[in-house]
C-alpha cells in the first residue's frame, strides 16, 4: 500500500519534472542560439540623481525576444545561463554592447551624455581567469575610462572565494567601479564592505518597498541604517524600485542621493535614452 502509494505520488510528479528538465534544457540550447542569432538586446534604466533631478548614469539589463516565445524576461533565462555557463558568452556580450553604446552616446551628446554605465555580472564570470583583461580590451575598444564602467555583483558571488577577490581587487586598481547589487538581501553584508573595494551599495528593492508603510519599521530601519552606513564610509548609497513620489521623497529625507526605480522611469531603449540626453543637451545650450 505505501508502495503503491509512493509509486502514484511518482507519477504524478515525474511528468511534470520532466518537463521542467527537458524545457530547461530546450531554453539553454536555444539561449544558446538566441546569441549567435542576435535575439538579446538590452534596455538602460537611467539612474537619477533624486535631489536635483538629473539623470546620473544608467543600467544595462538584458532582454531576450525569443522568435516563438517572445519575450523572454531575464528571470527566466539568466539562472538557465549560470547553470550551463553560457552566462559567459551572454555576459560577454552585454559588457561590449553596453560599452560601445555609452562610446557612442558620449559621441553624440558630450557632456550630456551620461557618463557612466552599470553592467550585472554573475559570479561564474568573475571566476573566469580572463575577466580582468576582457574587461580591459572592452574599455580600450569602446574608448572609455575604467571609471565610466560600474560592474554590479551581489553580495554571495563576492563570496565566491580567493580567486574572485583578487579579481576584484585588480578591477578597482585598474579604476573600474564595483556595486554591490540587492544590497541587505544577503547573509554578511558588514564584513563585506571591508574585505572587498566597494564603490556603491544598490539597496534592495525590498527594503524600498516597505519604507512608507507605518507598520513596517524593520524594512524602514534597514533603508535608513544603508544610507548611514554609505556615508560613513564614503560610498554611494543608490535605492532600487523606487515606485511612487512618497518612497522618492522618504529616501532623499533618509540621506539618499541616487534612485532607480518605476516612478522616475522604466529600462529605456536606446532612442528613448538619446531623446533624455539630446533634451539635457538642448537645456545646456539654451542656458
Ligand atoms: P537587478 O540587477 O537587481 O535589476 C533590477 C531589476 O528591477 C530589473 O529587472 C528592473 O527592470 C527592475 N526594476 C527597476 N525598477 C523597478 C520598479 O520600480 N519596480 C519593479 N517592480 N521593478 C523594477 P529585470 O530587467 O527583469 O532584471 C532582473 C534581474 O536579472 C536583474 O536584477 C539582474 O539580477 C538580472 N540581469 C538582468 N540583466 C542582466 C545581465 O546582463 N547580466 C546578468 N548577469 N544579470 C542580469
Ligand atoms: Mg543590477
Ligand atoms: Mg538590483
Ligand atoms: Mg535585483
Amino acid at each position: 500500500e505505501a508502495k503503491a502509494g509512493g509509486k502514484a505520488t511518482w507519477a504524478r510528479f515525474e511528468p511534470r519534472m520532466r518537463n521542467e528538465v527537458v524545457s530547461h534544457a530546450r531554453l539553454g540550447s536555444e539561449l544558446h542560439n538566441a546569441i549567435i542569432r542576435h535575439e538579446l538586446y538590452l534596455r538602460y534604466q537611467p539612474v537619477f540623481d533624486i535631489v536635483t533631478g538629473r539623470i546620473a548614469g544608467a543600467e544595462a539589463l538584458v532582454r531576450w525576444r525569443h522568435p516563438v516565445r517572445g519575450n523572454v524576461p531575464p528571470g527566466d533565462f539568466i539562472g538557465v545561463a549560470e547553470r550551463s555557463g553560457l552566462i559567459v558568452p551572454l555576459g560577454s556580450w552585454v559588457l561590449r554592447e553596453a560599452c560601445e553604446q555609452l562610446n557612442a552616446w558620449q559621441a553624440e551628446y558630450g557632456s550630456a551624455s551620461i557618463q557612466s554605465i552599470n553592467v550585472n555580472v554573475a559570479a561564474r564570470q568573475l571566476r573566469e581567469a580572463g575577466f580582468v583583461d576582457e574587461v580591459a580590451a572592452v574599455l580600450s575598444d569602446a574608448r572609455l575610462m575604467p571609471a565610466n564602467l560600474v560592474l554590479e555583483v551581489t553580495e554571495s558571488s563576492v563570496l565566491d572565494g580567493r580567486q574572485v577577490r583578487e579579481t576584484l581587487q585588480a578591477l578597482h586598481e585598474m579604476g573600474v567601479r564595483l556595486a554591490l547589487d540587492d544590497f541587505g538581501t544577503g547573509q554578511s553584508s558588514l564584513s563585506l564592505l571591508r574585505a572587498f573595494p566597494v564603490d556603491v551599495l544598490k539597496l534592495d528593492k525590498s527594503f524600498v518597498d516597505g519604507i512608507c508603510d507605518g507598520e513596517d519599521r524593520g524594512r524602514l530601519a534597514v533603508a535608513a541604517a544603508v544610507a548611514q552606513l554609505a556615508e560613513y564610509l564614503d560610498l554611494y548609497a543608490v535605492a532600487e524600485g523606487i515606485e511612487t513620489a512618497a518612497q522618492m521623497e522618504k529616501l532623499r529625507t533618509m540621506g539618499y542621493r541616487l534612485g532607480q526605480g518605476y516612478h522616475m522611469a522604466e529600462p529605456l531603449l536606446p532612442d528613448e535614452m538619446a531623446a533624455m540626453m539630446a533634451a539635457a543637451a538642448r537645456a545646456v545650450a539654451a542656458a
